[in-house]
């Protein structure tokens, strides 16, 4: 490649630019959004034309320098990936995409030949030079890009390379896959940028560091005429194209917009800036290498890939504004083997990396032992009130580190905070807090237990598995329930069922009057509602005034479920009911006369309500959580209410049964990162006459 400059003759004191004809440009793949139905539909004569314009405008106002383009690689004409020249050292890029790889070493030997210092970046990170590295106009620091094509990690080697601050910002939208398609700095510390291309954080990482009347943010129209993708230099701003109100903005402070049509380079994904790279780029002497990406180290063992938990905690850490690198993967060679993987986690500042650890932590990830800090304890300075960083607690059986050693969480369930006390560790909720408590904070020092491989048998586990049975596949699922029903039975463990009222209108609770006598049900949950109708049912043979035997309305029927509350309240409660030979038979006598506790949580659409409906939340959960305590299968009956209540105090162990006609509604009772849940989309009263029978419970 040789070095031909100044195609305009040399003009001292302006920018240098590197520019690389088009001979060789066409869309021959597809690498960004912009190149999807453009294959082979680039008009050669025309491009060659718009980038003689484009050469034309800015060697007018600056010097140009031309690398030789290269048969083969049509991308070579976007010179503003070639690397980040600064104070005459240079980045070279290290392509994200296989087909611009080969640019690299034409583009090194170019900035070798122009005696450039050479730097390159760590063989594993992706770089792509001044199209995710943008120097603020007056070289404070460097804008860089990641989240599309370049790593955040090459983040902190060029804060050490060029020793100046980096500014971390991510990328979102497809659309604009490189920082320079949507923030450009301008003079006198201006920015020009389309906010929504960058992420939240982004977001205010900018307004923190550029005021508002500094800050010229762009619509949509003119982030898609690249109209940020623009070459600037001294007062002129050279571009595609922009809205007359954009191109005002930009002269009332002092620029003069020149728009040249460049569409033919848009069909590949670049405009004016892309096809240039600012060679001349210097910064302030006294500078500092600053940048804030945090890097930390997890490893995650398991049923990785089986578990699709490595794609979780990859997107999670992706969705999370991070980044990471797998340094060390060993998968299990047979079915029952587990595997495990080594992971440098980044993210652009240290609390968005506790917050994506404490995610990844959530799903089974740790850090490395022998690499691993004390937890991290911050006091309660108001009841009820958690430290900002605290970590939120999931199913999963949880350890803490403190003082050295590992502590088990005691009290497990989800979405509380872990309380250190005394070398004692426990799950407390947000309203249990006491000024004064230790709360964990952070991401070091706690890891989770998921026990993925409790079933060996894999037909067993894929059973167990957070599947969704068809109408189909309804009874087979059924006799598996039953069968693992017998086991619990057997053993004499614990059973609890949650159910909303749907029970009693299907006609369903003779099914579950029996398997109370039977010992199938040791506790039972539910609202108002369920105890309403069932003792309607008892009292008046109607349920909502519908007569249950024909199905048919009954005449004045609506008043029967004001009469069962009024006929329980009059005897003072539920038990007092059946005691007092008000009530003689449906599932609440069944209960009664079994002494198998219940629980009602009151809502604000229950009538009455019954005297034993809690209508205080707070104890209502307190019940409920305590029948929950070591219950070994739990059937969620028809209830969308009750059953997210109950699932939420539930540690990972029990075995938990969905049963509803909403497909949706198991979807999200299922997916609590329990692998032991079943979900069967069916009509409830299906399910339990089926399930009695397989139980072989005669009803009545
Ligand atoms: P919910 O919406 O939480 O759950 C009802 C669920 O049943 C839904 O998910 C639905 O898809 C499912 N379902 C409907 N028909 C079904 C069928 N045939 N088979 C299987 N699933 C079926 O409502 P909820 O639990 O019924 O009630 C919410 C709250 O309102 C509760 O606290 C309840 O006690 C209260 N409530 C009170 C009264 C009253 O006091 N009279 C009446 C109704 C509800």
């Amino acid at each position: 490649m040789t070095r031909k400059t100044n195609v305009s003759g040399e003009k001292p004191d302006t920018d240098r630019f590197l520019m690389c004809p088009p001979n060789h440009f066409g869309v021959n793949y597809v690498i960004n959004p912009w190149m999807e139905g453009n294959i082979g539909r680039v008009n050669r004569r025309e491009a060659v034309s718009q980038w003689n314009n484009l050469r034309y405008l800015l060697s007018s106002v600056a010097n140009i320098e031309m690398a030789t383009p290269a048969p083969g690689l049509p991308d070579m004409v976007f010179t503003a990936n070639a690397g980040l020249a600064l104070d005459n050292e240079v980045v070279v890029s290290r392509f994200s995409t296989i087909e611009r790889q080969p640019e690299e070493a034409l583009f090194r030997r170019w900035f070798e030949s122009s005696g450039y210092m050479i730097h390159h970046a760590p063989e594993e990170l992706h770089f792509e030079g001044g199209g995710d590295a943008l120097l603020d106009f007056d070289g404070r620091w460097i804008w860089a890009a990641y989240g599309s094509r370049t790593s955040l990690e090459s983040h902190p080697y060029l804060a050490t390379i060029f020793n100046i601050e980096v500014i971390s910002v991510r990328l979102v939208d497809p659309r604009f896959y490189h920082l320079d398609t949507c923030f450009l700095p301008l003079p006198d510390g201006y920015v020009m940028y389309y906010p929504d291309a960058l992420d939240t954080y982004s977001n205010r990482v900018i307004q923190s560091r550029v005021s508002l009347q500094k800050r010229i943010t762009i619509n949509i129209d003119d982030a898609l005429l690249f109209a940020a993708n623009a070459v600037v230099t001294g007062d002129t701003i050279i571009m595609n194209k922009c809205s007359a109100r954009l191109a005002e903005k930009l002269r009332s402070i002092g620029l003069t917009v020149a728009q040249t049509e460049l569409s033919e380079f848009i069909k590949a994904g670049g405009s004016a800036k892309c096809l240039t790279l600012k060679l001349n780029q210097k910064a302030p002497e006294n500078r500092n290498a600053i940048s804030s990406v945090s890097r930390r180290r997890v490893v995650a063992e398991g049923q990785l890939i089986d578990s699709q938990l490595m794609s979780r905690i990859c997107d999670s850490i992706v969705n999370g504004g991070g980044s990471f690198q797998v340094t060390k993967m060993q998968l299990g060679q047979r079915r029952n083997e587990l595997s495990s993987a080594q992971l440098d986690v980044s993210a652009p500042d240290n609390d968005t990396l506790d917050i994506l650890i404490q995610k990844i932590i959530r799903l089974g990830a740790a850090a490395p032992s022998g690499e691993t800090e004390n937890a991290a304890l911050e006091k309660v300075t108001q009841d009820g009130v958690a430290p900002g960083n605290f970590y939120s607690t999931t199913i999963y059986a949880t350890q803490v580190r403190v003082n050295g050693d590992w502590i088990d969480v005691a009290d497990q369930r989800m979405d509380g905070v872990v309380v250190v006390s005394g070398g004692a560790a426990r799950c407390s909720l947000l309203r249990d807090l006491k000024k004064g408590d230790m709360v964990v904070t952070g991401g070091e020092g706690i890891r989770t237990m998921r026990a993925p491989a409790r079933y060996g048998d894999h037909e067993q586990f894929g059973f167990m598995a957070s599947s969704i049975s068809s109408e189909r596949r309804v009874e087979i699922a059924v006799d598996k329930i039953a069968w693992e029903m017998n086991r619990i039975h057997a053993r004499g463990g614990r059973f609890v069922v949650v159910a909303g009222p749907v029970v009693v209108h299907t006609g369903a609770t003779p099914y579950l009057a029996k398997m109370v006598r039977n010992g199938y049900i040791n506790a039972l949950l539910g609202g108002n509602a369920i105890a309403v109708h069932d003792i309607e049912l008892a009292l008046f043979g109607t349920s909502l005034g519908v007569n249950l035997k024909n199905g048919k309305s009954v005449e004045g029927g609506h008043r029967n479920h004001i009469a069962a509350i009024n006929s329980v309240r009059k005897a003072g409660s539920i038990k007092g009911a059946v005691e007092s030979g008000v009530v003689t038979s449906g599932l609440f006598y069944e209960l009664v006369k079994n002494g198998i506790p219940f629980s009602l949580a009151g809502s604000i659409r229950d009538d009455g309500p019954l005297p034993e409906t809690r209508m205080d939340l707070i104890e209502a959960q307190e019940e409920y959580a305590s029948l929950i305590k070591g219950a070994d299968m739990i059937l969620m009956l028809s209830s969308m209410l009750h059953s997210i209540g109950a699932g939420n105090m539930t540690p990972a162990g029990a075995r938990l049964v969905c049963v509803d006609i909403n497909p949706a509604v198991i979807t999200k009772l299922t997916d609590r990162g329990s692998l032991e849940s079943v979900g069967v989309v069916t009509d409830v009263g299906l399910f339990l006459s089926m399930l009695a029978g397989k139980l072989n419970l005669d009803v009545a």
